[in-house]
């Protein structure tokens, strides 16, 4: 057996395998080739070709490859971790994603640039009669689209639209009383009459305010039944007028009440609260029907968040995140409601604070409203910009006795406070209060003078609301229908220590 290779004079060799010499070397391996085809002939063995290198040889030539592709990968990891390198992935897909309005609105033309859909998602105005209801991935609204949701080249979003019916307005149906409360503290109680239904929300502001409650709402509720009460939380000026005193019977004592409404949660452990509780229990031995706000969302216990009082008008609880945890603040505990006739919309919040309406923004699909009763007195901390743009209220309703110095020496911070003012006046001067404080000047405990509460009078007095046959507010107010910009009160001035303020202003980007 031959072998022909290359040998280290880079010649071409014919060997005889074993032997240390060759037997001939040759400049080409053709004539290497055809010396060792000649000879293994003759000699009748064969010969094999190696390659030019032998297997020692590439056995090296591997392990330098390895160490070289090892060296490169160490450089690359490397780079990429000192962040030298980066790796780029594929671009995501763009897609341009086409609305359909469906005949209502005007949708946008466009949007570029996206790979799921936007957040949020563009809402539409309502246009006369028809009210945007959101988008849908199909033109049956089977599948509603979400922000976020992943969309290809075919993505197509249609508008539902919902008819508005509109309700014909018989203006002696509904009408809604924000009650004066025969003393000069801060309290709620408004009384409804929807049909022949008689609702009260609270009954503050003190246990005396039963029998000022009382002799008003008589007149219109004669059958000595309310078929819905609501409790809204547990301060004293909200639900002491429910208990009464000895000589001033509660509207628990006074009335039948059919539904009790009131809070999931309180911190207090005041008496009134207990007194109150007391007496509501033994409104449910005596037949009634209790719900906490969070019975009316869960729909346990019987209760139910929507409540029809005539075919055209019903009340909602609305839903809050303070029926479910716990908050520093009791007024929180609120419990809120929508007063909806046809497409006209009446909110009630109590003394609902920051937080607390920020929840009602975020938890229900609030609509413009003809009436909002102004959070918490109008205090500064309620009524707040979150909850004001959504509702975009028509007239604004405060139970307060304007100027009192019930809870602060600091004039501004005096319901209605000066920041409430502010922040409402943006979307109406159409605001009314019931109660004014008399008062006198004093001394605080630094030195320092303010206005003293010492009596009070009628402002707007009870505030009456309706709507004409056209869904216009119309307010009748017991004592006069002066809105807050143009009372007395508002425009007068005070001089404490010898300087001369403006009890109240109407900011000059107010309506
Ligand atoms: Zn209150």
């Amino acid at each position: 057996m031959y072998v022909v290779k290359k040998n280290k004079q880079n010649k071409w060799i014919v060997i005889a395998e074993g032997n240390k010499r060759a037997s001939k070397s040759f400049e080409s391996k053709v004539e290497a080739i055809a010396y060792a085809t000649k000879k293994s002939k003759d000699e009748n063995t064969s010969f094999r070709v190696e390659d030019s290198l032998g297997s020692k040889s590439k056995k090296k030539l591997w392990i330098i490859l390895a160490i070289i592709l090892l060296i490169v990968l160490a450089v690359v990891l490397f780079l990429f971790a000192t962040g030298k390198i980066k790796i780029q992935l594929p671009k995501e897909e763009v897609y341009t994603i086409e609305f359909e309005d469906n005949g209502h609105g005007v949708a946008p033309t466009e949007i570029k640039e996206v790979n799921t859909l936007p957040d949020p998602l563009p809402i539409l105005e309502n246009v006369e009669g028809w009210e945007f209801k959101g988008w849908y991935l199909d033109e049956n609204f089977k599948t509603a689209a979400k922000p976020g949701d992943p969309i290809s080249k075919d993505t197509k979003l249609y508008a539902k639209w919902e008819e508005i019916k509109s309700t014909v307005i018989e203006t002696d149906e509904l009408s809604i009383h924000f009650l004066e409360l025969g003393n000069y503290y801060a309290g709620d109680s408004v009384y409804i009459k929807a049909g022949d239904i008689d609702i009260l929300i609270d009954a503050g502001s003190r246990a005396s305010s039963s029998t000022t409650i009382h002799n008003y709402i008589k007149d219109y509720c004669t059958d000595g039944k309310l078929e819905y009460v609501i409790a809204t939380h547990a301060h004293e000026d909200h639900i002491s007028g429910f208990v009464g005193t000895n000589s001033n019977p509660g509207i628990f004592d006074l009335y039948e009440c059919e539904v009790i409404i009131d809070y999931a949660f309180k911190n207090t452990s005041s008496q009134i609260s207990k007194n109150y509780e007391s007496k509501r229990d033994n409104e449910v031995t005596l037949g009634a029907k209790h719900y906490t706000a969070k019975d009316c969302m869960e729909g346990t216990n019987g209760a139910a968040s929507r409540f029809n009082l005539t075919d055209t008008i019903n009340f909602e609880i609305l839903n809050q995140k303070y029926y479910y945890e716990k908050s520093s603040d009791e007024n929180n505990y609120s419990v809120c409601m929508m007063l909806n006739y046809g497409n006209n919309h009446f909110l009630f919040t109590g003394d609902l604070e920051k937080e607390g309406e920020e929840s009602l923004v975020e938890k229900n699909d609030l609509p413009h409203c003809k009436v909002f009763k102004g959070g918490h007195h109008g205090s500064k901390t309620s009524s707040n910009e979150a909850l004001l743009s959504k509702i975009t209220p028509e007239v604004v309703c405060v139970c307060c006795c304007a100027g009192s110095s019930e809870y602060t020496d600091n004039v501004d911070n005096m319901f209605p406070t000066q920041d409430f003012i502010n922040r409402v006046a943006k979307y109406t001067n159409r605001v009314y209060v019931t109660t004014l404080a008399k008062y006198e000047i004093a001394k605080n405990k630094n030195g320092n003078e303010y206005p003293k509460v010492n009596g009070f009078e009628s402002m707007n007095g009870t505030i009456v609301v309706t709507l004409d046959s056209t869904g216009n507010v119309i307010t009748t107010c017991t004592n006069n229908d002066t809105i807050l910009k143009d009372t007395a009160w508002f425009n007068s001035s005070i001089t404490l220590d010898g300087v001369e303020r403006k009890m109240r202003i109407w900011p000059s980007d107010g309506k």
